[in-house]
């Protein structure tokens, strides 16, 4: 087996291998216990650290742990982990082919360990949407045709991005000082992308192309990576693999409860907020006036991600019609400490049928409720994104002056009222 494939697992050749050179996977894992405790450092690491720990030194060992791991996450069969399993896979595929991308010479000359990058574009079919150049700096200013498409070579004379002119040349992509990416491929990679300057509305999108550095384009690798070793889990696990693996599947689900991430959540952090959230605390801000339906989800949303009803009430003062007494009996009814039920913000269906539903992006496509938009985001952002609103000026803008103690959550967001149930009607 190639070192190249234990190095990085989800290549569709190191699943070939897997599949022709290996065996059962029943018997791996009653047999080679090298194997099933590298997996389940894998996932532990996974879910402890981000990262997947030090890699056995038998290289048929660490290429094995891969698809135990994926076994053992299906086992637990909890949405988080494999978010989180997922992206500590790709993130150290990720440190390791841009450390494999800056020493190609060195690598190539002695052992095949190292991932190129015209191989990465090829494994995710990226070859015809990503175009590789070179640009050389030319006095010569003007526009003219550039040429080459995908990774192939061919010359051309064009403008260059970012204010720069010069000869553009089609160039192999482990040769490139920068890349253009079809906007169909772009997007779908960036979708999980929070940082604004990801989105469409940032890039100087020409001719159909989005222009990329190469950092960038690692990152948007990164993604796909992401999304492979995402796709398909949880699966099913037939006994004769799960038998043996059970031991290691349960000390995975004790690290996960002690981790305690289906916590209540408990930070706010508006530039994270559903669409619909962010559009309805604007326009309390504005001091608008909203309907009962979209007054109790933004109260019960508000309540669920931890704020408490004295900071909720604050934040209607700004209304002309503000009326401490009745706001506070509202709040403290839908927060279920003056009734029996503490009520969920609705669902997505539920929103959408009263109007409440707007500005709708990608991940709204992918998740079923206001509350799992935000448990995702927060789940997703860096440490350093997840400023408590609370313990800044309260103005939503994000502007990341404030304090830093939010913690990341993972809860199952139920849809256990409607908005028909408002009690904030009585108002
Ligand atoms: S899809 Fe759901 S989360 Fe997104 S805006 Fe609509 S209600 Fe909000």
């Amino acid at each position: 087996m190639q070192r190249l494939h234990a190095r990085y697992p989800f290549l569709e050749a190191a699943r070939e291998t897997v599949a022709t050179e290996t065996v059962d996977l029943a018997t791996v894992v009653e047999q080679e216990r090298a194997v099933v405790e590298r997996a389940r450092q894998r996932v532990i690491t996974a879910l402890e650290d981000g990262e997947i720990g030090e890699p056995h030194r038998d290289p048929r060992t660490e290429l094995l742990s891969y698809p135990v791991a994926r076994v053992l996450v299906s086992m637990v069969e909890e949405r988080v982990l494999v978010r989180r399993y997922a992206r500590a896979e790709a993130e150290t595929a990720h440190e390791r082919f841009t450390a494999d991308l800056e020493n190609t010479t060195e690598l190539k000359s002695v052992e095949s360990t190292g991932l190129e990058l015209a191989e990465l574009l090829a494994e995710f079919d990226l070859e015809e949407t990503v175009t590789a150049e070179s640009v050389s700096a030319s006095a010569t200013t003007g526009t003219g045709t550039g040429s080459g498409t995908g990774a192939s070579a061919g010359t051309g004379t064009g403008t260059a991005t970012a204010g720069t002119t010069g000869t553009t040349t089609a160039t192999d992509p482990d040769d490139a000082d920068r890349f253009r990416i079809d906007v169909g491929t772009y997007l779908p990679l960036a979708a999980d992308l929070w940082d604004d300057e990801w989105g469409l509305v940032n890039q100087p999108l020409t001719d159909g192309d989005i222009p990329v550095e190469k950092d960038d384009l690692l990152l948007l690798l990164r993604e796909a990576i992401r999304d492979r070793i995402e796709d398909g889990l949880p699966f099913e696990v037939p006994t004769t693999i799960g038998d043996p693996l059970e031991d290691a599947a349960e000390e995975v689900r004790e690290v996960l409860a002690n981790l305690d991430l289906t916590r209540e959540i408990d930070t706010v952090v508006p530039e994270l907020f559903p669409p619909c959230m962010k559009a309805l605390l604007d326009q309390i801000q504005k001091g608008e006036h909203l309907p009962h339906h979209s007054r109790f989800a933004i109260t019960a949303f508000l309540s669920s991600i931890g704020m408490t009803t004295d900071e909720i009430v604050d934040l209607y003062r700004v209304n002309s019609s503000f009326g401490e007494e009745m706001t506070r009996y509202q709040t403290d009814h839908i927060r279920g400490e003056t009734s029996p039920t503490e009520y969920s913000p609705p669902s997505c269906a539920t929103m959408q049928s009263y109007g409440d539903c707007v500005n709708k992006d990608d991940l709204c496509e992918r998740i079923p409720h206001p509350m799992a938009y935000y448990e995702e985001r927060v789940d997703d952002a860096d440490d350093d994104e997840l400023e408590d609103w609370r313990e800044g000026d309260g103005d939503g803008d994000g502007d990341g002056d404030d304090g830093d103690d939010a913690q990341n959550s993972e809860t199952d967001s139920g849809d256990e009222t409607d908005a028909s149930t408002d009690t904030t009607s009585n108002s």
